[in-house]
Parts: structure tokens; sequence; C-alpha cells
């Protein structure tokens, strides 16, 4: 039997592929699983992330397409100490140095199992605060029928991630768009429901796609696996996930959902923090802000698009499950520097608010989050600059991140307006 998939605002079941090429249900709605199934037996074994993939993933996507998805986890995992059991989680080894290649190589290959099958074209729409972006158009270049739209917000970007954004690729347009990372987010939701837009196969590359949410599951059950064995407590590890959109730690509580034994899940925010207000009570559900910019620009987002998911899945449960802590910018920088200076190791802005939650909630109890598994969203190489300022050393930029400096590129400017962006799609005749 293989999984179906549902709106979270509700109608009829659909198939796998279906739900990945849509991306957004028809309604406007998320899909999700409607029924979570339990972890195969012996996944604690899995010698790699790619036979981890190609046993967990079958029951949700079909035994060809979960072998697909796991030719792209071809890059490391690895749980590393950072003491007074702390671990990272490194999730940045992959080609756009971001944890947000696990999703967009899964995807990719998912989208294209798909399309082939159905022998029609997509257009995937991807908005970005930085690193889905690249991640994305990356892992989908040069796949033939498949092509991928980026929108990032001008000026909201690192200047690494701009380079990769818009470094000139087969089948990928690149967008500047002249506003805010929720402005971008907008322009996608509204060319999903354009109906001049209809024929363009358009899909998502979005959180908001479940193909590309299930496969980031892999990576908890991962650290999962190899905490006991490096921890002193060896309890089930508290994961600390550094959050934008959400669609992490929804990847997180599926996966406890599925039989994964997990202390508790600590969602750290920045100053964008609705979900830790709607945590504490201080603000009801879909109550959103604007978003506001800090120094961990992934997780700039006001209005968080996974919220939906997990909170038609799990309702006011989500209180009991996850513990919301808010970083402030000063805090993360002096989190950064604090890392460096107790450990030497250089971390980039997202992982610095998820280490400083540990380090708030130790302060108010020690034997709280132990041990504890901190999600290193990204490689501090994409973020130099608040590197610099806050250890006050460069930050070693490897070869894989330089190639994109040198890349010759291609972006075009657009105007906050789903007009421009219907213009531009229905122009793109390459
Ligand atoms: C996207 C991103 C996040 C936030 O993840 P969500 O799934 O959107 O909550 C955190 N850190 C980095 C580096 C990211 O790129």
């Amino acid at each position: 039997m293989i999984a179906t998939y549902r709106s979270t605002r509700g109608g009829e079941p659909v198939t796998f592929g279906e739900a990945v090429r849509a991306g957004l249900a028809p309604d406007g709605g998320l899909y999700w699983p409607t029924a979570i199934v339990p972890l195969p037996a012996g996944w604690r074994a899995a010698p790699t992330p790619a036979a981890l993939a190609g046993a967990v993933l079958a029951p949700y996507m079909g035994e060809a397409t979960a072998s697909a998805v796991a030719t792209g986890l071809d890059f490391p995992w690895p749980v590393t100490a950072l003491g007074d059991d702390v671990f990272l989680l490194e999730l940045f080894h992959g080609p756009t140095a971001a944890f947000k290649d696990v999703g967009a190589r899964s995807l990719a290959r998912a989208v294209q199992a798909s399309a082939a099958a159905s022998g029609r074209r997509v257009t995937v729409l991807v908005a970005t605060s930085g690193d889905t972006g690249s991640a994305v158009a990356d892992a989908f270049a040069g796949l033939g029928a498949v092509r991928v739209a980026v929108l990032y917000p001008a000026g909201g970007v690192s200047r690494v991630q701009e380079d990769q954004l818009t470094a000139d690729r087969p089948g990928v347009r690149a967008f500047a768009v002249a506003g805010t990372f929720d402005d971008c987010q907008r322009l996608v939701k509204a060319a999903f429901s354009d109906p001049a837009l209809a024929e363009q196969g358009l899909s998502s590359a979005n959180s908001i796609n479940v193909g590309r949410l299930l496969p980031q599951a892999l990576y908890y059950l991962w650290a999962a696996a190899r905490t006991a064995e490096l921890s002193g407590q060896g309890g089930p590890p508290h994961f600390v996930v550094p959050s934008g959109n959400l669609g992490n730690l929804t990847a997180g509580l599926l996966a406890a959902e599925a039989g994964m034994t997990a202390g508790g899940f600590i969602a750290a925010h920045n100053r964008n923090d609705y979900f830790p207000r709607f945590l504490a009570g201080e603000v009801g559900a879909y109550e959103f802000s604007s978003s506001v910019a800090t120094p961990s620009n992934a997780m700039d987002v006001g209005a968080p698009s996974n919220f939906e998911r997990l909170h038609a899945w799990l309702g006011d449960d989500l209180r009991s499950r996850v513990a919301g802590v808010r970083v402030s910018d000063e805090e993360t920088l002096e989190a950064m520097h604090r890392t460096f200076v107790t450990s030497g190791r250089q971390v980039c802005p997202h992982t610095a608010v998820g280490l400083e939650a540990v380090r708030r909630l130790r302060q108010a109890d020690p034997q709280a989050a132990r041990p504890a598994v901190v999600l290193a969203t990204a490689h501090p190489a994409k973020f130099p600059d608040a590197v610099l300022e806050a250890t006050g050393v460069p930050v070693e930029v490897p070869p894989s991140l330089e190639k994109f400096a040198a890349a010759p590129k291609r972006v075009e400017r657009l105007e906050a307006d789903p007009a421009a962006l219907r213009q531009a799609l229905l122009g793109w005749d390459d």
C-alpha cells in the first residue's frame, strides 16, 4: 500500500505523484499523508542516508520514486559534538551548502519521475529567502521537461546567496523582486490561482510541496540513530530546529509520529516570532505579522506557510509537542562568538539561533534539552560578513561555494505584482 495525500482543507485523496506535481492543492491547502506510515523495522541500522531513504520513503511514494530520491542524497550528514551534551547535525555538505539541498534534490527527482510518467511539461515556481532558491535551481537545472523560476527579495539575501541564486543555469530564471520574502510567497500563491497560467503546469518547490518535506524526516532519524552512542546520557535527543517556514520542524514531528523517539522539539526563531508567540498562547492561529530583516535571513518569515499543515494536523496539541524560543539579533551574534571561543567552531547565524535556544532553556533548568541535537542548517561560509563580525576571523570558503562567485550570472528585476510575474511566465519561450 502506498500512502495517499489530502489537502489540509479537505477533499478527495490524491497520489504522491499528483501531490508533488501540483505543489499546492487546488483549494489553496497543503497536501499531507492521509495516514502516517510507521517506520520499517531496522531503520536504525541503515548504513547511509540513501539506504535510509529507500527503506523509509517507499511506503510514502512507491519503490521506484523512493529509489530515485535516494540517488540525490549522496552527501554526508555528520553528527558532531560541541560539548556539554550539545550536538550539531551538519546538514550543509550538499552542493549549495544548506539543508535545503536535501529537500530540493529529492523533490527534483520526484517531480522528474512524475512529469516523465504524465508526459507533461512542468514549471516550478519557488519563492526564496535565500537558500531554497539556489538549492532548487541547482537540483533542477537541465532536467529537460522541468523549468524553474526563482523569486527572491532584491537586497534581502547575502552576497554568497545571490551569487548562487543568479548563476546562469539551463532552464532556470532568477527574479529579484522589489519586495520582501512574504511578497515573493504571495506572488507564487497568486500565480497558482491565476487562470491565465493554468496551461503552464505550475508546481511549487517551496516547503509547501510535500515531496520536499517528507525526505527531510530522514536526517532526524539519522541523528536519532547516532545520538545515543555519542551522548554521555544516552537519552533520546531533543531536536532544536532553527525555524522560518516551519517545514523542517514539520518533517521532524512526522519522524516522531512515525515511531522515532525524541526527548522533545524546540522551534528556535529569530525576531520573526509568530510561532513561539502562538505556542505561548499570545496570538491565535493565523494571526500572522509582517517579516522583519535579521542576520538569520532564511528565517525571516512573518507568515510561515507550513503553519497550516501543522495546525490542521495537530491543532492545539502543538503546544504540548513543541517548545518555542525567540532569539534577538544581538543574542544570535553573541552565540556565534561564544561558540567560536568555547569550541573553535564558526557557525552560521541560523544555527546560532538554535544554540542560543539551548542555552536559554538550560539557564532556566540545567537539565533541560539533554542531549540536544541542533540542526546546523547552513555552512558558515554562506554568511561571511556575519561570521567575521561575530568571531573576528574570516570564514574559510569551501571550493564548492567558491565556484558560484566566478560563474556567469543571469537575473531579472520584477515588481512585487502578480501581473508582472504572469507576463514573465507567459513570455517564457526557451
Ligand atoms: C530555510 C532555512 C531555515 C528555516 O527552515 P524552515 O523549514 O523554513 O523552517 C533555517 N536555516 C536555514 C539556513 C535555511 O535556509
